[in-house]
């Protein structure tokens, strides 16, 4: 019996290739900001993608990719500073976005180096502070690190401090702790929370901006990550450290100062989220035009494309938010809740879809490969940090109800 015409073929007229950002969000951007945007995914496909997947399997960092990163000027931009008018949430959000659609380790680099670093500095820093390291820190000399969680304090960490800063004279002596720490073993510039103990102080949490050549200061790598393998991690060790009262964030006096800088970097984990998703959903869509199974592409089947339908709503839902939570932080009225709900929520469509998109490539959705892996398990660091989805859903609560459910 002759073959039955393909009825599952392509439909004439019918969009082949749906832009992964399917309501336009983009269109908000104007034509200098859309041209930045263009050089930096330019400059990730030249640069990172041949060697990405290399490094990630190394677990290294690709040091020599700094210097050749610095003209493109995108670190600190929405910050003040001298020579560049500060640019909208809007786009340095969509930055996050394209570092992570290539990779979540340089998207974390770019976060934790000008969102935490360069935002703590920016926002609690005096104008001497920020004029002494942030131009450094936007041309790349100078690699910055946020340091807040500790070996016995990650969700608690508000109230769990137990890295110490002791005023002695014009200095402050900072023991303790620090773990999980991005950018931790090759940063320049350790942004270090602690909590005052000098005698006859309030016991507030302060900032202080460690230089890595402080003796008592020393980092080692955390080895055997599955996730963010090409982020270096570290453990920090703070002995007696001491540090002159010059490098005290001269605002930074309650843990609300910290709280300041995250609710805005959480926002910047759901744009990276949306990076991931962006990744995830073009390889999946590609591929399920490619790949034939039962002599058609394996896309032509319902299953297939209710999973990609899928991983596009998810995204789209997700971009939509953080957009919006940009231009609310740009407008000043960003809350915590929002920033809390964006993270949780976007990193949880995340793990979604990776796990779709791993489905759909079937036993290469595990092999570094075919561009799906190293996403399907960086998604679970994103999940994570920056609070997990318990404790950001319990900062949401506590917005709802007005009842704390903290313990
Ligand atoms: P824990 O606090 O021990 O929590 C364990 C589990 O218990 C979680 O599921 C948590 O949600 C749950 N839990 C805890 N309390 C409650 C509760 N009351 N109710 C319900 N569930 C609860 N930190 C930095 O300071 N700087 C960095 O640069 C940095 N980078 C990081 C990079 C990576 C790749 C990772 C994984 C972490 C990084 N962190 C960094 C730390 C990160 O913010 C913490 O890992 C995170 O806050 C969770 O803390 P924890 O891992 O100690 O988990």
């Amino acid at each position: 019996m002759a073959d039955e015409p393909n009825k599952n073929g392509p439909v004439p007229g019918a969009r082949a290739d749906i832009d992964p950002d399917f309501f336009d969000y983009r269109s908000l951007l104007d034509k200098d900001e859309q041209a930045l945007l263009a050089d930096l995914r330019a400059w990730l496909t030249e640069h990172l993608v041949p060697i990405v997947d290399d490094y990630w399997a190394r677990a290294e960092f690709p040091h020599q990719l700094i210097p050749q990163l610095a003209p493109l000027d995108v670190m600190g931009l929405s910050l003040d500073l001298p020579g560049r008018e500060p640019q909208r949430r809007l786009l340095s959000g969509f930055a996050s976005l394209e570092f992570a659609r290539i990779d979540s380790s340089f998207a974390s680099f770019y976060g934790v180096h000008s969102g935490l670093a360069m935002g703590s500095i920016y926002q609690c820093g005096s104008d001497e502070q920020r004029d002494r390291w942030l131009p450094a820190m936007r041309r790349l000399e100078k690699i910055g690190a946020f340091g807040l969680t500790e070996p016995h304090g990650g969700s608690d960490v508000a109230g769990g401090l137990e890295t110490t800063a002791r005023r002695d004279g014009d200095e402050w002596v900072i023991d303790g702790a620090k773990r999980w720490i991005g950018n931790g073993t090759f940063a320049d510039l350790i942004v270090t929370w602690a909590k005052d103990v000098t005698d006859g102080s309030d016991g507030g949490v302060r900032g202080f901006v460690v230089e890595k050549e402080m003796p008592g200061f020393s980092a080692t790598k955390m080895e055997n990550k599955m996730a963010l393998r090409i982020t270096q991690n570290a453990d920090l060790t703070l002995d007696g450290v001491r540090v002159p009262e010059a490098n005290r964030l001269q605002n930074a006096n309650s843990f609300d100062d910290t709280n300041s800088i995250l609710r805005a970097t959480r926002g910047s984990v759901a744009w990276s989220s949306v990076g991931v998703m962006t990744a995830v959903y073009e390889v999946a869509v590609q591929y399920a035009k490619d790949r034939v199974q039962f002599g058609r592409p394996i896309g032509a089947n319902q299953l297939i494309q209710d999973l990609l339908a899928r991983i596009l709503g998810n995204l789209t839902a997700s971009l939509g938010m953080a957009v919006r939570g940009a231009q609310l932080q740009d407008d000043g009225v960003f809350h915590d809740e929002q920033g809390a709900l964006a993270k949780s929520f976007c990193t949880s469509r995340l793990r979604e879809c990776v796990a779709w998109a791993r489905e759909i490539l079937g036993g290469n959705g595990i092999l570094l490969d075919y561009g799906i892996a190293r996403h399907f398990n960086d998604a679970e660091a994103l999940y994570s940090y920056e609070g997990t989805r318990e404790i950001n859903t319990l900062i949401v609560g506590r917005a709802i109800t007005g009842l704390s459910a903290f313990t």
